[in-house]
């Protein structure tokens, strides 16, 4: 007989631990109690030492789906336990435990809404200590029911039951609702006393918008198989090409236009439920769904009211934020209706209030390797432990960059990375991004003593971080994406540099130029640029980003090529440097490229749009099966101690190709292999000065499957060790984190 102490700590509330962990312990016949407290889990049991061995495994092993344990450490106990196993009242305080992210419905849910004999039948808000909003309702701590968007809702008597019964699978879950005494959907306008669900549905079937009130905000939904339908949304949203994300009711529907594979399955059908891309095949839908692309978003439905809204259609609905162009996603029920007049048909809507906006987070498989390219929904707000040496970092706050904004707290060495927010330039998703700070802070309870920020001084995040007073950290762009790969990798605080090589549209660089196509020698605390591509200019400055034709006319220039059509006034721009500021971006160069196949070449409708068509058009034999001799080179050449990619070798062979009438597909092959190739030779030429074994691969460029596969493999087979990102994004989503690693490793030292 023996009594231990056991302490769990994670994500173990509001999770369903603590009935985990008495089920547990009643079968292995231990006395005691389990209980929360403001460190995670407390387990006081009494017994044998090999049932509580046992015990010790089979909670490691058997958690609860939304759990996640991060450390179990047992000590012994000189205390006493009465007989029997209790769940014990918690312990005030929950400041350091952690908020679980939404997640989609389970499977006994899922079985309960389609029974006619639960009294759960087709209750569209139906959830459990498994499954169910956490996050998005969330609106202080500690996490329980009155510190949600639930509060205002009484518990009946059978609900009641529910929550106190430990051996319930909606013990103490703090969403737990019915039709009887939970939220209730409705259709704005009413049309007829009907069920909102099916009237909606009726609604998609035949053409309409309906806007749909989803977990994290509104979405707008339309039947994808309608042309007009979709045409109409997307005018009415003001979004020229941009992808529009799919929801289908069942994987077999996903399988009629996307090919599935197992990994794919799992992401699609997992408890994050995001969107996942997918390569189309099979039936074709309305090309105005993703102008110029070979994939389809897809996610399946993540809430009760999704799955009845999509029980009896039978095709892919688009299912997109609930926004007008760049703004954020509304989440308000006033807003909705207001705005939405004139966009949708109707608003399928629910007295459950949203308390924090959390967009649809978008994965893709790539090299056998899930990468999270928008982090939201399902993800956020779960901590990440920071790698070994990170201990004690103090709490600060990083405030991520621009583009596809987030930020990041660090708070007991974990980095808590916020949901995507958006692009900071739109004025509402700027006050949406400091009303995310300030939820975090009150939520986390956080109190940092620094911020780090990004060097680019008209970014609107770093001069927030200017503002607060706070002591200032700030992180070149593209160190801050290696460390970010770095962190997520868990890469020791003192390990040595690695080769951070970062392929991303613009940043700016150390030298108060534009940079992005940066060859980094860099650890935590330090970056040195040994090398880069060639910097080329970019006539018109922002003009030159959102028109490819400029890159091109620019690269031919810098190559010493004739362009096609000789253009006066940039041809004065370039060579009097007027509002044509150098960028040694890759970003720059595949809109370039992509301009010289005429891709995009007067105007892309949406950050890397024409790099995603360049992609997309890739002949798969050229690329696997030609010699690399074939493919386009660049030229590795060093001045003033700096090394550079130059492309003129690829912008004389791209003319050539042209004038020959080689397919764009062909052409778009060689181009990628070219970036992959030269990439590697880049890397073993400063392997040969710069001690380094190992490279991190960062920027926004990475998204690109068919740019990470070659050049991962390439690199590795050069016999280098390769760091990827996964669960944060390689794009300038992930900059928060690697800001956030910088400045720990700053102020550590
Ligand atoms: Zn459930
Ligand atoms: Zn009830």
């Amino acid at each position: 007989m023996e009594v231990a102490e056991i302490r769990v700590r994670g994500r173990v509330q509001g999770v369903g631990f603590r009935p985990t962990v008495w089920r547990l312990a009643r079968e292995l016949g231990l006395s005691g109690e389990v209980r929360n407290d403001a460190e995670g889990v407390l387990i006081r049991v009494a017994g044998g030492s090999d049932a509580i061995a046992e015990l010790l495994d089979r909670i490691q092993l058997e958690p609860p789906p939304l759990a996640r344990i991060e450390r179990i450490e047992r000590s012994h106990s000189t205390a006493t336990c009465a007989p029997g196993f209790r769940i014990a009242d918690s312990m005030g305080g929950a400041a350091r435990t952690q908020i679980a992210p939404d997640a989609a419905i389970c499977g006994d849910c899922e079985r309960e809404i389609r029974d006619p004999g639960e009294r759960r039948h087709r209750y569209g808000f139906a959830n459990c200590t498994r499954c169910g909003p956490r996050f998005s309702i969330v609106r202080g701590i500690p996490y329980d029911r009155a510190a949600t968007t639930m509060s205002p809702f009484a518990l009946c008597d059978a609900c009641g039951g529910e929550y106190r019964d430990p051996a319930d699978r909606r013990f103490h879950a703090e969403a737990i609702a019915c039709p009887r005494c939970g939220p209730r959907a409705r259709l704005v306008p009413c049309l007829s006393p009907g069920d909102p669900i099916d009237q909606a549905a009726a609604l998609l079937r035949r053409g309409a918008v309906v806007a749909v009130k989803g977990l994290g905000g509104y979405q707008l939904a339309c039947d994808a198989t309608n042309a007009d339908a979709v045409s109409r949304l997307r005018q009415a949203k003001h979004r020229e090409t941009k992808p529009f994300a799919l929801m289908a009711r069942d994987l077999d529907v996903i399988r009629r236009y996307c090919a599935v594979s197992p990994d794919e399955a799992r992401l699609v059908t997992g408890p994050e439920a995001p969107i996942v891309l997918l390569r189309a095949t099979g039936h074709a839908l309305p090309t105005v769904i993703a102008p110029g692309l070979a994939m389809f978003g897809f996610m399946l439905p993540t809430t009760p009211l999704h799955m009845l809204l999509l029980r009896d259609i039978a095709d892919p609905v688009v299912m997109t934020s609930g926004n007008l162009t760049d703004e954020p996603q509304i989440i308000d029920d006033r807003e909705a209706i207001e705005r939405f007049t004139g966009i949708a048909d109707c608003v399928l809507t629910h007295d459950r209030a949203i308390a924090i906006r959390v967009d649809d987070s978008v994965v893709r498989i790539i090299g056998g390797v899930p990468r999270v390219l928008r982090r939201a929904r399902g993800f956020a707000p779960a901590a990440m432990p920071l790698p070994p040496g990170f201990d004690a970092a103090p709490d600060l706050l990083a405030a991520g960059g621009e583009l596809k904004a987030t930020f990041c707290m660090v708070k007991d060495g974990a980095a808590i990375l916020s949901q995507h927010i958006g692009d900071l330039e739109d004025a509402r998703t700027f006050d949406d991004y400091r009303a995310g700070i300030a939820h975090y802070t009150a939520l986390f309870d956080h109190a940092p003593t620094a911020i780090a920020a990004d060097l680019h001084p008209e970014y609107l995040s770093s001069k927030y971080a200017r503002e607060t007073g706070l002591r200032l950290i700030e992180v070149q762009h593209h160190h801050a994406h290696v460390a970010a790969c770095l962190a997520e990798n868990g890469r020791p605080l003192t390990a040595p540099p690695v080769l951070g090589v970062v392929l991303d549209g613009l940043g700016w660089g150390d030298d108060g130029t534009i940079w992005g196509g940066e060859f980094l020698l860099a650890d935590y605390r330090e970056a040195r640029r040994l090398g880069s591509f060639k910097p080329v200019a970019m006539p018109g400055g922002n003009a030159a980003v959102r028109e490819p034709w400029r890159n091109l006319y620019a690269h031919l220039i810098a190559a010493g090529l004739q362009p096609h059509r000789p253009h006066a006034l940039l041809d004065a721009m370039i060579r009097n440097g007027v509002n044509a500021p150098l960028a040694s971006s890759c970003g720059r160069l595949f809109d370039a490229m992509a301009a010289a196949l005429n891709v995009c070449a007067e105007r892309q409708g949406h950050e890397g749009e024409a790099a995603a068509r360049l992609e997309a058009l890739i002949c798969q034999r050229t690329l696997n099966d030609e010699d690399d001799a074939a493919a386009y080179s660049m030229t590795l050449s060093v001045r003033h101690g700096l090394a550079r990619l130059d492309p003129q070798h690829l912008w004389q062979a791209v003319l050539g190709d042209l004038e020959s009438g080689t397919a764009p597909g062909i052409m778009a092959a060689r181009f990628h292999k070219a970036l992959a190739i030269a990439v590697v030779t880049m890397t073993c030429a400063l392997a040969a000065h710069a001690r380094f074994e190992t490279v991190a691969l960062s920027g926004g460029c990475f998204q690109n499957a068919v740019l990470a596969e070659q050049t991962e493999r390439r690199l590795r087979e050069a016999g280098f060790a390769v760091l990827t990102h996964s669960l944060v994004p390689a794009n300038d989503g992930g900059l928060a984190l690697g800001q956030a690693a910088v400045a720990a490793a700053r102020l550590i030292r």
